[in-house]
């Protein structure tokens, strides 16, 4: 798939398309391109964000690692970091999107559209203003926009399979490991009531 193709799909599965989404983009095809990645290989690949921000979506889309899988690690550091470990490589690679330059016209602009004072032609200058750094994101030099090293990391985990325990109190299965005792008997999280 071409960068087009999968910026598209991106925006598609986020919802919208903003500069956010354009780092993940970047960053997802650093890693098919190093690790030789194909989507979806089931648990070959695991992904570790440093954030919880639209770029997420753009490293499940693309590398096919997800929350549900269990192959993609949340670890907020607020930061646009995205690490990829592939089964078979000694070493993990880590991309670290750089910052775009400051832009005080920007800066100014997303107050205003945020604060909902912005007139149509602020928002419309807004908008051109993020279009552009998304371009840009999209098409700049893998060295101006990214820094990338090898690293050493432990491999995590494969995701494990628990059995399930019935809840004493409403009944409901749930996962072994997120059981509580209470008043002698086994009750889930949810009934589990932390006594002051
Ligand atoms: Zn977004
Ligand atoms: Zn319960």
């Amino acid at each position: 798939m071409s960068m087009k193709e999968l910026w598209e799909e991106s925006v598609k599965f986020h919802g919208h398309s903003c500069p956010g989404l354009a780092y993940g983009v970047r960053a997802s095809i650093i890693a098919m391109e190093k690790l030789n990645i194909k989507r979806s290989q089931d648990e070959e690949v695991v992904a570790i964000v440093e954030n919880d921000a639209c770029g997420v979506d753009a490293v499940q889309i693309i590398t096919g690692c997800s929350i549900g899988k269990g192959n993609l690690i949340i670890r907020n550091y607020g930061k646009q970091v995205f690490i990829f470990i592939k089964r078979g490589y000694d070493k993990a690679l880590r991309v670290y999107m750089k910052p775009m330059p400051r832009n005080e016209e920007e800066g100014e602009l997303r107050k205003k559209v945020f604060e909902k004072t912005a007139t149509e032609e602020e928002k419309e200058r807004f908008n051109k203003i993020r279009q552009e750094r998304i371009e840009y994101l999209l098409s700049a030099e893998e060295k101006d926009i990214a820094d990338i090293k090898w690293i050493d990391i432990e491999e995590p985990e494969r995701a494990r399979i628990f059995n399930s325990l019935q809840c004493e109190v409403c009944g409901e299965s749930f996962m072994e490991t997120k059981g509580r005792i209470q008043d002698g008997k086994i009750v889930c999280l949810e009934c589990f009531r932390y006594k002051e």
